[in-house]
């Protein structure tokens, strides 16, 4: 196989329409797996199975080429691009959803080239569960399969959520979310519920607060990097996914060193997601740049 450490992600490609105390962007691009591939392609080839309507801008499929994303398994088809519209009020921890116009993705069903069913690590980014467990069926020997979801479809698919998650290693989501659905209220007791459906590692994100890693033997809890001024936390999720998986897939292994380390490479991609709209600000991201912030996050969690 050629790209021995190549990540295959699953999730939206979309048109985002967003609102934030700061401003505001209309049909700007978004999805959960374009942020998460404008992340992660700093450490590892990405390759994204999705499908966008004839409506989906040329210059976005440039903008993602340029960014070294592989996109031939981006189906363009007849109809709408999906549509997510959204506002943040003075609390830039809660998206509140205006409209999920889910469009093409209503009946799209992945298949899946001859390279990228041997990829070996996978991430299924926010999209209907349904979708995602039909793409895990054509992958012939993944090494580790990562999840993330949201509260649409915790409340719209809970039954083919919960059964996906037999097959998942690593399960992302946020604090909401994983109280939501194991029906919990201690987060701690939901990451024992989530730990016990099949996840050896499960992630919560807590947007400002930071993250919360749970195996069944540790824990780890990391700060988020403090930023002067967030913008736009859309995809702030999608690029810690980025930032952590892509690192894990570098190094290929799955040990709680080099978890902690994704957690931090994650958590300084999103750092620099939500400082900008879309994906202005990913898309120019340095190598150093992110050291940088990796240093300085080391110095910051020190202690003695
Ligand atoms: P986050 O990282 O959680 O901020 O994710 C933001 C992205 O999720 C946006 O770019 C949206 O296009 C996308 N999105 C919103 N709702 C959904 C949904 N129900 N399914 C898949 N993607 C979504």
């Amino acid at each position: 196989m050629k790209n021995r450490n190549k990540i295959l992600v699953i999730g939206s490609v979309a048109l985002d329409s967003v609102e934030t105390p700061f401003g505001q962007v209309s049909r700007a691009l978004g999805g959960s797996a374009t942020f998460f591939s404008a992340a992660a392609r700093v450490f590892a080839p990405v390759s994204i199975s999705a499908v966008v309507g004839k409506d989906f801008p040329i210059k976005y499929l440039r903008q993602m080429r340029r960014l070294n994303i592989c996109l031939d398994d981006l189906k363009i088809v007849d109809g709408k691009t999906f549509h997510w519209k959204g506002y943040y009020g003075e609390d830039l921890n809660s998206a509140h959803t205006l409209k999920t116009e889910l469009n093409v993705f209503k009946d799209f069903k992945p298949q899946l080239n001859e390279e990228n069913r041997q990829t070996r690590y996978v991430f299924l980014a926010n999209i209907d569960p349904e979708i995602q467990s039909y793409l895990l069926v054509q992958l012939e020997n993944p090494s580790w399969v990562a999840c993330d979801t949201m509260n649409f479809w915790i409340q719209h698919k809970k039954a083919s959520l919960i059964g996906l998650l037999k097959k998942v290693t690593v399960f992302l989501c946020n604090e909401a979310e994983a109280k939501q659905l194991s029906e919990e209220k201690d987060l701690f007791r939901a990451s024992r519920w989530l730990l016990g459906k099949g996840p050896k590692i499960v992630v919560v994100k807590k947007g400002e607060y930071g993250v919360a890693c749970y195996t069944r033997r540790s824990q780890f809890m990391a700060p988020a990097y403090p930023v002067h001024k967030v913008m736009d936390p859309t995809g702030a999720g999608d690029s810690f996914a980025g930032g952590f998986l892509g690192y894990l897939a570098r190094v290929g292994n799955l040990d709680d060193r080099a978890v902690r380390r994704g957690i931090v490479y994650g958590s300084i991609l999103a750092s620099y997601n939500v400082e900008s709209f879309s994906l202005d600000r990913l898309a120019r991201l340095t190598r150093p740049e992110i050291e940088s912030r990796f240093k300085r996050f080391r110095q910051m969690t020190q202690f003695s």
